[in-house]
């Protein structure tokens, strides 16, 4: 192909890679950040910065925003249009996050650069968005501005999308954005949509990119205690802080249970396996023979709970995991509290669903209530209980709408996968970077996404959700969130070669 050929040799020269970088460090420049508390756009003063960054946008990619129909929603949140010649293909979707998660008052000193400064060193590009997620909206940006430049005229449809408030939620920018993709394109309508999620990682023999395509679900259960109170000079064996402290002790020591089942985890470890030919022997044998066999699949998950410092990780990644975060109960010395409070965060395990968490609260927390003659609300799921009783335990999903595991999209052979794993292969076994990273034989399995991202809200475009960035972990000075973010340019590059070939290739690819 010889517009791919034409790509690939822009790439290599300086003058591309020293634009395409000064275009990242530009957009790290503004300071996007999104906060839990956040109004709505037009109701909060803290998102009028996004309007730098539009107009950042404008200047930097002016063919991308003249030639492709710009559609602002709720505001802030960008869907770009680029029209396809042939109507019948349904379109490629890409998506990516316009905020950053803020700096803590005080954590800027402890940056080796500041955190807004987008410095380039020579080797990374500094800052905070310089990996999650700045770098996928600029590189899917620097490909779209590049291919226009080249007058490429896709026969399918190309829609990116960038939301402006991943890390607080998403319903401002995504949520409003799903509306009016559905509203605009009907259900079904895309193709496959690509958004942030999983990279690259070289292992012993190989390296393995990982799309993450399962996503976990999330629940944050309230657990309210209330008491009649009175004078502490007279108190009863327990308060409604004692009676919390059962509770939550109940709960930790029934953790939800960890199970290997076939899907997302268990592909990804039979990936690694099957072709990492440094692990041992029986490990590799252990892992092939899980697929099909449950004793196999109960002897990999011991193995993998009990790797040295891994437990809190591999659980994670096979069950439902349970964080008391928030508690608070008590407001005077010499007052009983009457009203006792924690906040558990659940991760809900992709085979799992909220409807199975409520009922585990169940299982554990009616036999202590019953113990100690509480009444108890579990979600509105049990009949009223109008007895006497020594106090009131409530139990409801708090802070956001509880959130099932993502719906899973094909895999091996189906079309979607195939074309995205295609491009994900050739991407890394022709990869252009000069240092020593990644260049060992590629292979692509799935994973598991243990947040949410944006696609929580689009669902219903497609089934062919895939999370992934073509981001190579060695590539990250300290990961995402964290002080002193940072990308390796050479990293970054390769993530315009990948999404311009992720382009070309759904183009070629025919029905999807
Ligand atoms: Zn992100």
């Amino acid at each position: 192909m010889d517009l791919l050929k034409t790509l690939e040799d822009l790439y290599s020269q300086q003058h591309f890679k020293s634009w395409a970088i000064e275009s990242l460090s530009g957009a790290v420049r503004i300071p996007t950040e999104s906060f839990d508390d956040m109004e709505k756009p037009g109701k909060d003063e803290r998102w009028d910065i996004f309007a730098d960054l539009h107009v950042y946008l404008e200047a930097r990619f002016p063919l991308v925003f003249t030639s492709l129909a710009v559609k602002k929603v709720n505001t802030y949140g960008l869907v770009l249009y680029w029209q396809g010649s042939d109507p019948s293909l349904k379109p490629l979707m890409l998506t990516g996050h316009q905020d950053v998660v803020p700096v803590p008052d005080g954590a800027a000193d402890l940056w080796k650069h500041p955190p807004y400064s987008g410095h380039y060193d020579g080797t990374y590009i500094w800052g905070r968005g310089s990996v999650d997620d700045k770098s996928t909206t600029i590189s899917t940006l620097t490909t779209v501005e590049t291919l226009l430049k080249h007058e490429f005229q896709p026969k399918r449809s190309v829609i990116l999308a960038f939301g402006i408030d991943e890390e607080s939620g998403g319903l401002q920018g995504a949520g409003a954005i799903a509306k009016y993709l559905l509203n605009t394109y009907g259900a079904d309508s895309m193709a496959i949509i690509v958004d942030e999620g999983g990279g690259y990682m070289d292992y012993n023999n190989i390296t393995l990119a990982a799309p993450m395509t399962a996503e976990k679900g999330r629940v944050d259960v309230l657990i309210e205690v209330t008491t009649l109170g009175g004078h502490s000079s007279m108190p009863p064996p327990h308060t409604g802080i004692g009676y919390l402290s059962k509770l939550i002790s109940a709960l930790e020591d029934n953790p939800f249970p960890v199970e290997l089942v076939p899907g997302a985890a268990l592909q990804a470890v039979q990936c690694l396996a099957a072709y990492d030919e440094a692990l041992p022997k029986a490990y590799r044998e252990l892992a092939a023979k899980a697929a099909t066999d449950a004793r196999a699949r109960e002897q990999m998950k011991q193995i993998l709970l009990g790797q040295p410092g891994m437990h809190d990780l591999f659980a994670a990644r096979m069950g439902t995991t349970q964080a008391v975060d928030i508690s608070q109960g008590g407001a005077k010395v010499n007052a009983l509290p009457e009203r006792s409070m924690a906040i558990v965060d659940h991760r809900i395990a992709d085979w799992s669903s909220v409807a199975a968490v409520y009922e585990h609260y169940i299982d554990v927390l009616a036999p202590v209530t019953a113990r100690f003659n509480l009444t108890l609300d579990a979600f509105g799921l049990l009949p009223n209980d109008t007895r006497p009783s020594a106090g009131y335990v409530r139990l409801a999903p708090t802070f956001h709408a509880p959130l099932e595991p993502a719906p899973i999209p094909p895999t091996f052979g189906a079309p979607a996968w195939d074309v995205l794993a295609g491009t994900i292969r050739a991407t890394l076994s022709s990869s252009q970077r000069a240092d020593s990273l990644s260049t060992k034989t590629p292979y692509v399995g799935p994973d598991v996404m243990m947040g949410n991202t944006d696609t929580q809200y689009y669902w219903n475009l497609t089934s062919n959700i895939y999370r992934y960035s073509h981001m190579g972990y060695l590539d990250l000075y300290n990961g995402a969130h964290t002080i002193n973010e940072a990308i390796k340019a050479e990293g970054f590059l390769e993530m315009i070669r990948f999404h311009s070939r992720l382009i070309l290739n759904a183009d070629e690819a025919g029905a999807l």
